[in-house]
């Protein structure tokens, strides 16, 4: 194994004292030349494990190479080819438990900086370049599909769908677009320009997007079936209900659900009051009770808005927090006071009914609960009162109720998430698909993108499958052939090749076949082509019409304009196209 530095390298973060008072970003991000030199620590390894840690299976060892060499804007596209929000999961994602927990490097040292480096690719080409932008559609279809909710499982549907040409809609309660990366994450953990811009390329892909809206309210789920015409309906409605403790004083005024108090300061800018309409209360003392990234947000936003002292107030001990490590460092570096094993019993007021304080009780932990973690015990007589003039609740959350409970035939489990096919996202009800949160209860950003992508393959499938008139049109031309399920030769070589592929990659060896009659779904397929680029051997033969017979090699040659001049006007097409090799050989 090559000598590698063993730690990694340093990404700026502001000073502690000034972030206190500052909603502006926290980390700096990497510069070129540190992207760079963090990015020769990767071992580019024959068996890329971290990629195992993926949910969504970015090609890392290649992306990081691309670093490695100053190639950004082609880092930045073999992320994108399998994650649409890479800025934002640059920032968010829980690596250390994911992808750099799978690197070789650890634990004898530092994992390649793997998020960092994703971040850094993704900000580049948003400062500097287009090369992490998707295609535009090339095909437009007639079956609409709705989206219920535009969190990062909606998002990423429709993205998806739109690319496929597929009229997509998203509907969403709130009248600004992106869920909890608009109104749970704070702004100077992820600053909401990148939310705003993912938000605008799909606009720019032709998504409509429909604000104030709260489907299972104003319209149904059956409204948008029958009535509006919608052909398959994706549901992304989040996790965004609290749950509170219902101990004594838990209605006096000052004490918020964390969704509460984020939503008011994070999406109604409750920090710029009066300049934005919503007040929210000052604190000189709060207090957070709960260990998550919810609870180091609500403490660190507190902070923000001027309170003195900041508690953690959690039942556990540091190594049960969900926190992210990254984040929890941040907070204790901001001066965050962690109130380790503390159960609090009642809340205390004063003769207004404001809340004054916690009276908490020690705990100590005993043996594992059905979580698996450490019950905490009450140690009897170690009562004491923690003083604070705000508290937020940070508990978890459970499902949104609204859609499951309005829905007709809408199969939900005892927590009431919906149950949906993990591989498909499709429900108890037809057409009607769920994915991120909804389905698996308050989760990850990646976790709610990977549903979203399974989901809207699915739904793709399913539209095709309901097309019985093959007079609609392809491109605007009034009866030129649209694809259906009978001009794919393998059943879904979309899905199949593309997993056969992503475990072959791991090995370093790639072989695979797809097979498409139409220039639609060939061109769906085409991401799985291009993965024969890059140092393989390759090779593509498209036939058209029949008649018409070429044999192309390498991936460049399949680029969108290559596709479209030969493939435009041709009655019928049938594409077939086989590649295997070895991965930087
Ligand atoms: C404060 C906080 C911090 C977090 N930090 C991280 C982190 O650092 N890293 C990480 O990976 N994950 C983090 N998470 C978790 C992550 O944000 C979620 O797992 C993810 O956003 C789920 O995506 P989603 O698309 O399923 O739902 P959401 O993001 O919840 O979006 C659902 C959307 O649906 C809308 N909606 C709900 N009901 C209706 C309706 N009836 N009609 C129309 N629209 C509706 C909602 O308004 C919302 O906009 C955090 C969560 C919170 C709350
Ligand atoms: S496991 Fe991945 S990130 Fe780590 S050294 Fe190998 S290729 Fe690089």
């Amino acid at each position: 194994m090559p000598i590698v530095y063993p730690h990694k390298t340093e990404m700026p973060v502001r000073d502690p004292q000034a972030r206190r008072r500052s909603w502006d970003e926290v980390a700096e991000g990497y510069t070129v030349e540190r992207a760079i030199a963090e990015a020769r620590r990767c071992l580019n390894c024959q068996d890329p494990v971290c990629e195992l840690g993926c949910p969504v299976n970015v090609p890392i060892r290649e992306f990081v190479r691309c670093v490695a060499i100053g190639d950004f804007d082609g880092a930045a596209s073999a992320i994108r080819r399998r994650n649409l929000l890479p800025a934002i999961c640059g920032r968010v994602c829980p690596v250390e438990h994911q992808c750099e927990a799978r690197c070789v490097l650890f634990p004898h040292q530092d994992p390649v900086g793997i998020g960092r480096l994703e971040r850094f690719a993704a900000d580049w080409v948003r400062e500097h370049g287009n090369g992490g932008e998707s295609a535009a559609q090339q095909v437009w279809r007639e079956q609409k599909v709705a989206i219920v909710g535009s969190g990062p499982a909606g998002l990423t549907v429709a993205s998806d769908l739109a690319q496929l040409g597929y009229p997509v809609s998203i509907f969403e309660a709130l009248h600004a677009f992106g869920g909890v990366l608009r109104y749970g994450i704070p702004q100077y953990r992820l600053p909401k320009e990148i939310v705003d811009e993912d938000v605008e390329h799909l606009k720019a892909l032709g998504v409509e997007f429909v604000r104030d809206v709260i489907i299972g309210k104003t319209v149904t789920i059956d409204q948008l079936f029958d009535e509006l015409g919608y052909s398959a309906i994706f549901v992304g409605t989040g996790a965004g209900s609290p749950i509170f403790m219902n101990i004594p004083g838990e209605n006096l005024k000052g004490i918020y659900s964390a969704n509460e108090f984020l939503t008011r300061v994070n999406l109604m800018k409750a920090y710029a009051f009066p300049e934005y309409d919503t007040p929210v209360y000052r604190p000189r003392r709060a207090a957070v009770i709960g260990a998550g990234d919810t609870a180091m947000d609500g403490v660190r936003c507190a902070i923000r808005l001027g309170a003195e002292e900041g508690h953690i107030v959690y039942r556990r001990s540091e190594n049960e927090k969900g926190a992210r490590a990254e984040d929890f460092e941040r907070a204790r570096d901001e001066g965050v006071i962690f109130d380790w094993l503390t159960l609090p019993q009642r809340y205390l007021g004063d003769e207004n009914g404001w809340v004054r304080g916690l009276e908490c009780i020690r705990t100590e932990l005993g043996e594992p609960d059905e979580s698996g973690r450490r019950r905490p015990v009450p140690v009897p007589g170690s009562e004491f009162v923690i003083e604070a003039d705000l508290v937020v609740i940070a508990l978890g959350t459970n499902p949104n109720p609204l859609v499951p409970h309005s829905t007709r035939g809408l199969d939900v489990d005892a927590h009431g998430c919906i149950i949906a096919d993990p591989e498909t996202g499709a429900t108890s009800r037809k057409g009607l698909f769920a994915g991120g949160d909804i389905v698996t209860g308050a989760a990850t950003v990646i976790l709610a993108l990977g549903a979203g992508r399974k989901a809207a393959t699915a739904i793709h499938e399913y539209l095709q499958e309901q097309l019985t008139d093959k007079g609609a049109s392809r491109n605007g031309a009034a009866q030129a052939h649209v694809p259906t399920s009978d001009d794919v030769v393998t059943s879904r070589p979309d899905i199949s090749v593309a997993e056969h592929e992503a475990e072959e990659r791991h090995r370093g060896y790639m072989e695979g076949t797809v097979w498409a009659r139409d220039y639609a779904t060939a061109n769906e397929l085409r991401g799985f082509v291009e993965n024969f680029g890059r140092g393989m051997e390759s090779a593509l033969e498209i036939v058209t019409g029949g008649t018409e017979h070429t044999s192309v090699e390498g991936s460049s040659d399949f680029e969108g304009p290559y596709w479209e001049g030969f493939l435009e006007g041709a009655e019928e097409v049938l594409i077939e196209g086989t590649g295997r090799g070895w991965l930087n050989s």
